[in-house]
């Protein structure tokens, strides 16, 4: 088996229920970021919490691709959820026949391979109908 690596430490983590993406939260004025900033954007207090993400979010806008990119096969979707911590996360979405993406359906996080790079299969964050 491949072994498995992240497309980038530090956005998510796995768990028995699949996975959560971790944010941080300004202690100061509650400005929520992901991916984590270094301070905070809105007040620039640099005293920030590591906080998890809801496992699910409303889809705010999407687009399919039937053209091939550098790493995903043709047809790919990518599209922005509104997440409850009241911030847009931009990801990869899971194409489902029988759920075509539609504005504010409820979406679910999943960790899934997102493409092989040099033998290693690269794992990231998915957004899939629920
Ligand atoms: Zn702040």
């Amino acid at each position: 088996m491949a072994e498995k690596i992240s497309v980038r430490q530090g956005l998510f983590i796995e768990d028995a229920e699949g996975g959560v993406l971790l944010a941080n939260k300004c202690k100061r004025c509650g400005q929520v970021f992901f991916p984590k900033a270094i301070f905070c954007l809105s007040c620039s207090s640099d005293d920030l919490d590591e906080v998890k993400l809801s496992r699910t979010g409303k889809l705010y806008s999407f687009t399919t691709s039937n053209l091939p990119s550098m790493h995903f096969q043709a047809p790919y979707a990518i599209g922005f959820i509104n997440m409850p911590e009241g911030i847009r996360v931009f990801s990869p979405l899971v194409i489902a026949e029988d759920k075509p993406f539609q504005v504010n359906m409820e979406m679910k996080l999943i960790i899934d391979k997102l493409w092989e790079q040099n033998g290693k299969d690269v794992y990231g964050y998915k957004f899939k109908p629920v």
